[in-house]
């Protein structure tokens, strides 16, 4: 431990009590990664935080001695978001559990951000209101991870990223000081740093207190299961679906191989010979779902579907959804090891990009599995390699890496909602140029002048902040400055 790790160790130490501080090496270890659980760095110092003052009063400690620091939520950030410093402070918010308020006049809520996002839901629900977005994790990942990753879920296509449903954080700057970024109401004038802030990956600084919209529960939800033949006939049908006006609650894609590995693990019982299958939901009205469920069927039908099943209530629906759900991990039962990439295409290039990454699996002898947000164009292949094998994971790494190329090259993004983390940085440059990385580094320093916040995260070249980008003109204006 560096002498200043340690002087911040023993400061925080008289001022939280030891209880709240781990140092114990074992103990250390099992913060060491994140959902990314092949990068592991173990933390120098963890402060389980219990209250914003905590979490200010390790950030503040950080400040003064110039030492890195990292915020973690649950932890299961798939891109390394919450790799710890190994001369640094993890500062873990799991411990602030609180749900503050729940509000049904106003429609919103105030959260810890340690709270996990299905306990707002369930919080919310005896008042007819629910929290829309809706990770695949959303038993166990929390509301200030969520906030940090911007992230999304299968009803997002409909409702909106985690940024459409927060009104308001608090933040501890990276300095320390406590601030407010919007509330309650849904716009503030100014610059919209609350904006700038969700998204971010927790390098401008730790949320202590997180306002939510909440969402009435719709009047009607309708939810099919229709298996194709093939990836090409899925995709058609969500073309279909979505060029005829209609806006599902949710479409969701697997493969033959996701599939299978959802039968292996929990035996959800989809159309067997299924090349792919769709999971449509369609809400609200009663009169309104009827008529466009009964459209969904009818272009799902005509694109090939050999099978549909309707679920007849809860019950039904929750065993539809179980397969989609348990996907991710059910990739364990059908291979020792899988990266999980995450990136986006235009929709309308769905049934192309899938057809090229087949290509690319039976080229190299790679296998993929497929499961993903069709409805917006976010793919999540699950690349799979034993390594136990010698170079099967350097193979897997380039199968995944020339997935993301497909991405780009068809006008999509590196990334649709697990972030950049650790895992993407070395991506960012394929995407955007160095004026638009310096201009993005512009906003960090104006939160982070010391760049102690998560650094090491998101950019692939670390500069310091007294580095002034490279001055450069309009005519050079480039994708980070329109967006
Ligand atoms: C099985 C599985 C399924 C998943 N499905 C989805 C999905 O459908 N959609 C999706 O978007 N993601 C999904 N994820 C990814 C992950 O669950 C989300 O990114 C989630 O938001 C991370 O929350 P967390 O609490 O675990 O954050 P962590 O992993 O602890 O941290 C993630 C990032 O947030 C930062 N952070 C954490 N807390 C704070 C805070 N209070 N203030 C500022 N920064 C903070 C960290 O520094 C880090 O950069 C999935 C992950 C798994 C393992």
């Amino acid at each position: 431990m560096t002498p200043r790790l340690s002087a911040v160790g023993q400061t925080l130490r008289d001022r939280l009590g030891a209880q709240r501080i781990v140092d114990d090496p074992t103990e250390l270890e099992t913060y060491a990664c994140d959902g990314l659980a092949n990068i592991r760095v173990r933390p120098g110092l963890v402060v389980l935080a219990e209250n914003a003052a905590d979490v200010a009063a390790a950030v503040g400690a950080c400040a003064d001695a110039g030492v890195p620091f990292v915020a973690r939520g649950s932890g299961t950030g798939l891109s390394g978001g919450a790799l710890p410093h190994a001369e640094g402070v993890l500062i873990v918010t799991a411990r602030m559990r609180k749900i503050v308020a729940v509000d049904p006049d106003d429609g919103c809520a105030v959260v810890q951000p340690g709270v996990i996002n299905l306990d707002v839901t369930r919080a919310a629900a005896p008042y007819g209101l629910h929290y829309a977005p809706d990770p695949s994790s959303q038993q166990i990942c929390s509301i200030g991870g969520n906030v940090a990753e911007n992230s999304g879920g299968a009803h997002c296509l409909k409702y909106g990223f985690t940024a459409h449903h927060v009104t308001g954080c608090s933040v501890v700057t990276p300095d320390g000081e406590q601030v407010r970024l919007g509330g309650r109401a849904a716009e503030y004038p100014g610059y919209d740093l609350l904006g700038a802030f969700i998204g971010s990956e927790g390098t401008l600084g730790i949320t202590t207190e997180v306002t939510v919209r909440l969402t009435r529960d719709a009047e009607s939800v309708r939810t099919l299961l229709a298996g194709f033949e093939s990836t090409d006939d899925a995709g058609a049908a969500v073309s279909a679906i979505i060029g005829d006006g209609v806006v599902p609650a949710a479409i969701e894609m697997m493969d033959a191989l996701a599939i299978e590995a959802a039968e292996a693990a929990v035996g959800c019982g989809y159309p067997a010979g299924a090349g792919a299958v769709l999971v449509v939901e369609i809400d609200g009205p009663l009169a309104e779902v009827e008529h466009t469920f009964a459209a969904v069927q009818e272009h799902c039908r005509a694109c090939g579907a050999f099978e549909i099943r309707v679920a007849a209530d809860d019950n039904e629906r929750t065993l539809i959804w179980r397969g989609r759900k348990s996907a991710f991990a059910a990739v364990g039962r059908i291979s020792p090891n899988y990266i999980v990439q995450d990136g986006v295409i235009p929709r309308t290039a769905l049934p192309e990009v899938l057809r090229a990454m087949t290509e690319l699996s039976a080229a190299s002898g790679v296998r993929v599995a497929n499961v993903f947000h069709a409805g917006d164009g976010n793919l999540h292949p699950l690349v799979l390699f034993d390594g136990r094998v010698e170079g099967a994971e350097e193979r897997a790494e380039e199968v995944s890496g020339a997935i993301l190329d497909l991405c780009i090259a068809h006008g999509g993004s590196i990334t649709g909602e697990h972030g950049v983390g650790v895992d993407k940085a070395k991506h960012m440059p394929r995407m955007f140029t160095d004026d638009d990385l310096d201009t993005m580094q512009l906003v960090r320093c104006a939160f982070d002048p010391a760049g102690i916040c998560n650094p090491g995260k998101v950019f692939p070249t670390p500069r310091l902040c007294g580095e002034v980008p490279r001055v450069h003109h309009a005519e050079e204006t480039t994708p980070a400055e329109i967006f």
